[in-house]
């Protein structure tokens, strides 16, 4: 038998969302990603991805709050949520009121606050992203990766795959070598696009990212990044042609790197060590 903490049950007796939102104006805006979720089952089963027994979790753009609802019904102790559109934090004070103290709404911009300095540790994200930031957003959290336990993200399917690839995969590229540099990623399920409203034209896909204790190899992420823009940019290249003007072929030799190899069939640890050499001419 499943036993509700105080707050759960309070969240569980209130009226659905759609008939908040028959007194209130959210329609959803196309500028702020809003593509939204009101299946209980499917919250649920994201929100079940997580364990929320203790510390913060950020949901980014609670919106009209179906996921936030998902959290507080599976037991997060404390949620903070994040919103730019102050229709859904107006929209939101009957749940902020349900939560007993555990539902937090900030008011502001997910690309400026520095989440891993906000809250409890353990962190985690569980967010259905607004698309159109959602890469810049994992990012810029992957450089602060040891801050976060866990990270259960929507996105677009598309993306989800170029988040997951390994070397040697179509999809392989700078986001995967980025995301798999600082922990590990699996796609947990897809999302049809009937399942928001409005639909966006593609599927999505949950994905959960475990950041690792300790980077795959240790390099400055900045760096690492400028290397991947160098090889991806010419995918079709050899290496050898993409790093022609740091060294070329005697660069990636020195390295123990087949310089005939194309970028994405080079492993995340060598993306690393040519990041470490290349370091002081950056
Ligand atoms: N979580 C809700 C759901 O699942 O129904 C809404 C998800 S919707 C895809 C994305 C949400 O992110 C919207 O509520 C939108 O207003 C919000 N958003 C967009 N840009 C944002 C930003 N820069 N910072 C914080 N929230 C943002």
């Amino acid at each position: 038998m499943c036993i509700m903490n105080k707050t759960a049950e309070k969240v569980s007796q209130l009226p659905s969302i759609r008939s908040f939102m028959q007194q209130a104006d959210l329609t959803a805006k196309k500028s702020l990603g809003q593509n939204f979720l009101f299946d209980l089952n499917l919250t649920g089963q994201i929100a079940a991805a997580a364990d929320l027994s203790e510390g913060t979790v950020f949901e980014i753009g609670p919106g009209p709050g179906g996921l936030t609802r998902a959290l507080l019904l599976a037991g997060a102790q404390r949620v903070i949520a994040i919103e730019k559109d102050r229709r859904a934090i107006t929209f939101l004070d009957h749940l902020v009121r349900a939560s007993d103290g555990a539902l937090e709404l900030i008011e502001g911009d997910a690309l400026t606050l520095p989440l891993w300095d906000i809250g409890q540790a353990p962190r985690q994200i569980i967010a259905n992203l607004p698309y159109n930031i959602a890469t810049p957003l994992l990012i810029s959290w992957l450089s602060h990766a040891e801050a976060f336990s866990s990270m259960i993200l929507m996105f677009q399917r598309e993306v989800a795959e170029r988040i997951t690839a390994l070397p040697g995969d179509t999809h392989f590229g700078r986001l995967a070598v980025l995301a798999n540099w600082r922990a590990e990623t699996e796609i947990l399920f897809d999302v049809p696009a009937e399942a928001f409203t409005p639909p966006p034209k593609v599927t999505s896909s949950i994905v959960r990212l475990i950041p690792r204790n300790m980077p795959l190899y240790p390099c400055n992420q900045a760096t690492l990044e400028k290397v991947t823009q160098i090889a991806f940019s010419q995918r079709r290249k050899m290496l050898r042609a993409s790093f022609k003007p740091y060294g070329g072929e005697a660069l990636l030799e020195s390295l123990d790197i087949n310089p005939q190899l194309r970028p994405q069939e080079l492993d995340i640890v060598d993306f690393c060590r040519l990041a470490e050499r290349l370091e002081p001419q950056f």
